[in-house]
């Protein structure tokens, strides 16, 4: 490994070799095994991490292509990196496409530390809206959830069971940078049911078995809980019981169900429909 002493950045550390031990860590990253033992995981793109740093997420590295030398944008955060404690690689355009596994990579790549909020942290005042999802399983469909849930400007999800990785590669691309903004709690189905026990607002699920249509409902009182199925097998008995109500989005066609992360998406907007004004376009 070449060390160059940078001016702005600070100490920056000039990787080229694939087999240098931070770059394997790195790409380690993207599986689930390492990201655990790490506490870790990877956003790729410039924006993404000056919004990290914006809203005080904690990188460990931040790796850039050797085509960002000299860009302020790039020099910036990697200042704000080292005054932050993290370590920055100006890597080979090989060991970028290592790394995000693309032939086309980002320029900037940042590694951060996973953040889960606590499930007795998760509290709702009125107009308060929590999302619960049942062991969402695609990682596309959980990261389209979280970038609506931020959209919509409710408060977060809770992830119920045995899920998918809200820190895997797929998931962070798919939230376009809400996983920076959008709090995930994540329980056992007995230690959300427990939960869900104290929840003083509406909970309410989605069902294709469900007697009330979702537009009939008045949300506006108090929080909600807006609570969706698995994929495969909606929503199971113990937390379809659990529910205030059981709302049914109607549907023609011949299509069975809508996609997860269109259902929720649909019921978002419904939910808060009294909250969102269209701003002018500046
Ligand atoms: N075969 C599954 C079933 O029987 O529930 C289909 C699950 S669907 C793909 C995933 C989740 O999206 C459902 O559990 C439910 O929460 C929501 N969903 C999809 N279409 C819906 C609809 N028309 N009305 C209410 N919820 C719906």
């Amino acid at each position: 490994m070449n060390e160059r002493h940078a001016g702005a950045p600070g100490l920056v550390k000039e990787v080229t070799s694939l087999a240098n031990p931070l770059v394997k860590d790195i790409k380690a990253l993207a599986q689930k095994k390492f990201r655990d033992q790490q506490n870790a995981f990877m956003a790729e793109g410039l924006k993404l991490v000056i919004d990290a740093l914006d809203l005080g997420w904690q990188i460990r590295t931040l790796v850039f292509a050797k085509a960002g030398r000299g860009n302020a944008a790039v020099e910036k955060v990697a200042a704000r990196t080292v005054a932050a404690g993290g370590t920055v690689l100006e890597v080979s355009e090989k060991v970028l496409v290592a790394i995000t596994r693309r032939d086309n990579p980002q320029m900037v790549v940042g590694v951060f530390s996973q953040r889960f909020l606590p499930l007795k942290d998760v509290r709702a005042d009125n107009g308060d809206v929590w999302v619960a999802l049942d062991r969402v399983r695609d990682p596309g469909n959980l990261g389209t959830v979280i970038r609506t849930i931020d959209a919509v400007g409710a408060k977060g999800v809770i992830l119920v069971g045995d899920t998918t990785d809200p820190f895997s590669v797929e998931t962070v691309r798919a939230t376009m940078g809400s996983i920076f903004a959008v709090p995930v709690a994540r329980a056992t189905t007995e230690a959300f049911l427990a939960w869900r026990g104290g929840f003083s607002g509406l909970v309410a699920g989605t069902h294709l078995k469900g007697a009330v249509d979702y537009r009939s409902v008045d949300f506006s009182r108090g929080p909600v809980l807006l609570m969706m199925g698995n994929e495969q097998q909606g929503l199971p008995e113990s937390l379809a019981a659990s529910c205030d109500r059981l709302l049914r989005i109607p549907q023609a066609g011949r299509a069975d169900s809508l996609n997860l992360a269109v259902a929720t998406g649909v019921m978002l907007f419904e939910i808060r429909r009294g909250a969102l004004k269209l701003e002018p376009v500046v």
